[in-house]
């Protein structure tokens, strides 16, 4: 029996392992057949603290989970696959395997969804991007195309209008499914040009992207596009989907467009 099990191990899952066995509580993070959470998939992370140069995302990571781990959280690299809050103490399943706690921290995170299309691993990281926050700072004065129609693409799209010279907003459909606050924003923004009907449908460049083609529907016409950075914002619907299926459908999470929204309190259960 745990005090305390987290779930995940990403910045929030590690960073809660550490205070915790330093509070002295029994800890287990259940940290995920993708440990580190998505630090682990990106390069350079400039915006941490404590690091003049920089530090590579993977090495970041390694150094969280190694803290947690010296400070005494036991650690354990396996997905759960189920949970019961509905009688104490908190069961965490693992397959038929299951853990008990007093307290649970669910730490999950997110995950980006790519296109996955031809040329984009090869390219992640070198002009291909999914934050626009993380990484349009390496965008300042360029041209960007930003791909997508929700909230987060609009999102996108205007805080890199302020930091890059032009941002042309690539859509699947006619319209946006972003609310019209957002929407408003974007048409009355001057840098943001739009492309409607249009899939991006492969990206082309060997060290860095040079050109990506957009199939554009209406025309039925294939377009090369010089771009040279590129942010994917694209629905998570189907993170959604996973994740409401490991905790119990609809009784704990609530779907908000492309956002999770917990029905907390329950005794001894927090979202980090
Ligand atoms: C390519 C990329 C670059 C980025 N660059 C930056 C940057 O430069 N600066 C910045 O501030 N932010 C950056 N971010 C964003 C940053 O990584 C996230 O904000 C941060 O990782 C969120 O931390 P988290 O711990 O909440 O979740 P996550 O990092 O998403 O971690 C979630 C954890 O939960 C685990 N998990 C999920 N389901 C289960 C399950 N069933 N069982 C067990 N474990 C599970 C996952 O395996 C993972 O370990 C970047 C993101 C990406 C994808």
């Amino acid at each position: 029996m745990y005090d305390l099990i987290i779930l995940g191990s990403g910045p929030a899952g590690c960073t809660a392992g550490i205070y915790a066995v330093r509070a002295g509580l029994k800890t287990l993070i259940i940290a995920g057949s993708r440990w580190g959470g998505q630090p682990m998939t990106t390069t350079l992370v400039e915006n941490y603290p404590g690091f003049p140069e920089g530090v590579q995302g993977p090495q970041l990571m390694t150094g969280m989970r190694k803290q947690a781990e010296r400070l005494g959280a036991e650690i354990i690299n396996s997905d759960f696959t189920e949970v019961d809050f509905s009688i104490r103490p908190l069961k965490i399943f693992i397959g038929e395997k299951y853990f008990q706690a007093k307290s649970v921290i669910i730490a999950t995170g997110a995950r980006s969804i790519w296109l996955d299309v031809p040329g984009e691993s090869k390219l992640r990281g070198k002009g291909v991007s999914i934050c626009a926050t993380c990484d349009g700072f390496f965008f300042r004065d360029k041209n960007v195309m930003v791909v997508g129609g929700g909230d987060n693409a609009m999102e996108d799209a205007l805080i890199l209008a302020k930091i890059a010279k032009s941002v042309t907003v690539v859509h699947r459909r006619q319209e946006f499914r972003a609310s019209k606050a957002l929407q408003d924003k974007v048409f009355a923004e001057p840098k943001i040009s739009i492309i409607w009907n249009g899939e991006l449908v492969q990206y082309n460049g060997e060290t860095k992207l040079d050109t990506v083609n957009l199939k554009l529907k209406a025309q039925n016409s294939k377009l090369q596009f010089k771009i040279k950075n590129i942010d994917i914002n694209i629905t998570m619907q189907q993170f959604i989907n996973e994740t409401m299926k490991q905790f119990g459908g609809g009784k704990l999470i609530k779907k908000e467009r492309d956002y999770i929204i917990w029905q907390l309190p329950i005794d001894g259960v927090f979202v980090a």
